[in-house]
């Protein structure tokens, strides 16, 4: 079943076109995003989301509903959530607003017992939901609190850019865990460079992005081909399929 299309995409970042002729279709399931630093994924991420910074031109269907002119609070609601590649620090947030806001629950009543629990299952201590959202937290932490929310919101669609970039050994086990639970219930759109993170969960296909403009899809069967061959491999591929 058809989750999320792409039609004919054109993104621009302060006159600056970052991606453009993307085509793409995903079915449900968990992808993976590939491509070298400075392609364009978190660009591609961003504007799915709907995220401000970038100006997009074409299509972006979302289950068969148009959902181009959307704002991102209008994606979040119909299930789209984007965890940042580097998620941003907001002066006199606390972590424990930004949860409320997710669970839609009213400011002065407290936290349900699951946020307490997946706190225990991250191995994040209960004052961590007093702290102003991003500020102090170490590159680990950041990506647990992503996770966290994640788990709260419960999308249809997750994407995850860079989870594990800068996440210590056993921090990555345990965001690896978490995205394979929540990979039962929600479609992954997955941005790595570190392959380690494909092992904790089931990968339907690959997608590399090349240069803003050239998509390659596979299956995973690609990706030992690619970590052996490079990407100067798949942009012959791409090619071929463009
Ligand atoms: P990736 O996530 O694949 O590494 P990005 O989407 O972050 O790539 O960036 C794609 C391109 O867009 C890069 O060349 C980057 O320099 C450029 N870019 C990103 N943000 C801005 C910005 N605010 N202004 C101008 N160029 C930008
Ligand atoms: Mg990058
Ligand atoms: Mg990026």
């Amino acid at each position: 079943k058809e989750m999320l299309r792409l039609e004919n995409l054109k993104v621009k970042v302060k006159d600056e076109v970052i991606l453009e002729n993307i085509n793409l279709s995903l079915n449900e399931g968990v992808h993976v995003l590939l491509g070298p630093n400075g392609t364009g994924k978190s660009t591609l991420l961003g504007a799915i989301m709907g995220l401000s910074k970038y100006k997009v031109s074409g299509k972006i269907w979302f289950y068969n509903e148009d959902i181009t002119e959307l704002s991102p609070d209008q994606r979040f609601k119909k299930g789209i959530f984007l965890a940042y590649q580097l998620p941003p620090a907001v002066r006199g947030v606390r972590l424990k607003d930004i949860l409320k806001k997710i669970l839609n629950i009213d400011p002065k009543k407290s936290l349900p017992d699951e946020v307490y629990t997946y706190l225990r299952e991250l191995d994040l201590d209960e004052s961590f939901l007093e702290r102003e959202i991003n500020y102090g937290f170490s590159g680990g932490e950041r990506k647990k609190s992503e996770i966290l929310q994640l788990l709260l919101a419960k999308p249809k669609l997750a994407m995850l850019d860079e989870p594990d970039s800068g996440v210590d050994i056993d921090s990555l086990k345990l965001i690896g865990e978490n995205l394979r639970k929540i990979s039962k219930e929600s479609n992954l759109l997955i941005v790595t460079h570190n392959l380690k993170i494909l092992d904790y969960v089931n990968t339907d296909s690959v997608v590399v992005l090349l240069d803003g403009k050239y998509i390659y899809k596979d299956g995973i069967e690609i990706i030992h081909q690619i970590e052996e061959r490079g990407y100067e491999y798949v942009r012959r591929l791409a090619y071929a399929q463009n």
